[in-house]
């Protein structure tokens, strides 16, 4: 053992105890008095040894499921033929599961059996990578059986084990490798990297909710752009992001791929927009030809400065390159069954990501007019969106420049300004009244004009000054 390797253990049990949560104690306590063993297991040990406070503590324990439902009255089997019980110990849920040894993959998602065992270590051999492969007693001992710890030192993801026949077992394992070196920041072993390559095209035998997890995590992890590259070497981006494949092997317009991104690590970590981020010029890479997409004056890449839009540029409108790629990423996280809000936000985002400038920040009339038409709850991912892609159309080392267009989208999102028809300090009955209109187009018509003179000025919209106007249109006819 080294010292850097003893200094490590040393400190897990100082730091264990001031971490390691009451509610959690109890359970691995009481499992103890009761004559089995507990341990924390997995992702926790590993980001206690890497100084991070870990989002939740999993228990694995010698005693059966049933031991545990008995031990821990109210607790619910939420797993049992893989020896899981959640256990409620302090108001929390916790995680308690039964050490176990798997049996043959027959289907290379899930192990055909699982048998419950008294051996630790059997439990810690079956897992992914080395340093998920690490245990903790309550009082801090480390149980390290793989050689975990060393990697852990040296920032290295391994499988345990023979790779090839870890990935076989498991398909989703290699993509599971790229996400931890996207979160941690750790090399790939060359023997495991080698397997990944290799057990790439099995990816398309695990379910899409699986590979949306895992995309997802990579995504909102502090290196999104590591994680892409490494889906991309790794031959696994054409089964999960299939349209973005052949940018990523340079078939697209030259500079494209490097600025989605570039657009994708400057982009904030929230999963909406970072999926608009990677996808928000995919229409600039559609091959010209018949067909909708093409219906349009279809704007060609032309180098990074390309991006800046001009201000108060109108909407999107059909076979423009934000609609292409729009279609194009609902087409995908369709695909990987993303909810449908995730998918409509992208979606939008993509189409509006032409609309806005960050810099200099859109006027106030331009964000409120954009505002009405993608809704205040998406206006500032909006700004968020176009903040990061013109900063990484300022090329390598752009960063998202001041927040002047998020904030003022926030503004905007949040204040009393009349966004919305239903905003207006007059109503449709009103219109009517005035206008001696019945229900009908007509009418909507002129709530559409009036929307659009407070849109430009908001301090037109009092009873008054609208019923002034309501009456021009009227007059005029509602400009339909
Ligand atoms: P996080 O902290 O982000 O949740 P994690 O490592 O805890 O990461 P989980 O998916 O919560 O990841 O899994 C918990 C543990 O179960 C892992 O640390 C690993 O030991 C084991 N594990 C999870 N998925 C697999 C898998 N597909 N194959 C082998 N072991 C796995
Ligand atoms: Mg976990």
């Amino acid at each position: 053992m080294t010292a850097r390797e003893r200094f490590l253990r040393l400190k897990l049990r100082l730091l264990l105890p001031t971490m390691l949560p009451a509610s959690v104690r109890r359970v691995m306590a009481r499992l103890e008095a009761a004559g089995f063993s507990a341990h924390l297991v997995g992702g926790c040990v590993r980001d206690l040894l890497l100084g991070r406070r870990p989002p939740d503590w999993d228990l694995a324990t010698s005693a059966r499921p049933d031991g545990v439902l008995r031990l821990f009255p109210g607790s619910v089997p939420t797993g049992v033929e893989h020896g899981t019980v959640t256990v409620t110990s302090g108001g929390r849920p916790l995680q308690v599961t039964t050490y176990r040894v798997e049996g043959p993959y027959g289907d290379h998602r899930h192990p055909d059996r699982v048998w419950f065992t008294e051996d630790l270590s059997a439990d810690l051999r079956r897992r992914d990578v080395t340093i998920n492969a690490l245990a903790a007693d309550r009082r801090g001992r480390l149980v390290d059986v793989v050689g975990g710890l060393g990697d852990l030192l040296c920032r290295r993801l391994r499988a345990v084990g023979d790779p090839d026949a870890r990935f076989a077992e498991d398909a989703l394992r290699p993509l599971r490798v790229v996400r931890l070196a996207a979160q941690l920041g750790f090399e790939v072993d060359g023997p495991t990297w080698e397997a990944v390559e290799r057990a790439a095209p099995a990816l398309a035998r695990v379910s899409a909710e699986r590979v949306r997890e895992e995309l997802s995590r990579i995504l909102l992890s502090p290196r999104p752009r590591r994680g892409v590259e490494l889906l991309r070497d790794s031959g696994m981006l054409g089964l999960i992001l299939p349209r973005l494949e052949p940018l990523a092997r340079g078939q697209g317009p030259q500079g494209l791929w490097e600025h989605l991104l570039s657009t994708l690590e400057l982009a904030p970590p929230r999963l909406e927009v970072r999926l608009a981020a990677l996808f928000h010029d995919l229409g600039l890479g559609a091959e010209p030809g018949p067909g909708p997409a093409s219906a349009g004056p279809e704007r060609r890449w032309s180098g990074p400065g390309a991006v800046r839009a001009e201000a108060g540029r109108a909407a999107p409108g059909p076979g423009r390159h934000p609609e292409v790629g729009a279609a194009a990423a609902r087409e995908m996280l369709e695909r990987l069954r993303f909810d449908a809000r995730t998918t409509a936000a992208v979606e939008t985002l993509v189409r509006w990501h032409e609309t806005l400038t960050a810099c200099p920040p859109a006027p106030w009339p331009q964000l409120r007019a954009v505002g009405a038409g993608v809704g205040r709850p998406r206006l500032e991912d909006l700004a968020w969106l176009r903040a990061a892609d013109e900063a990484a159309a300022c090329g390598p080392g752009g960063r998202v420049i001041g927040g002047a267009l998020p904030r003022r989208a926030r503004r905007v999102a949040r204040g009393r300004w009349p966004l919305r028809v239903e905003e207006l300090a007059l109503g449709g009955r009103e219109v009517m009244a005035l206008l001696g209109l019945k229900a009908g187009p007509e009418v909507g018509r002129v709530l559409e004009r009036l929307l659009e003179a407070v849109l430009e000025d908001p301090r037109r919209n009092t009873r008054r000054r609208l019923a002034a106007l309501a009456r021009e249109a009227g007059r005029t006819g509602a400009g339909g």
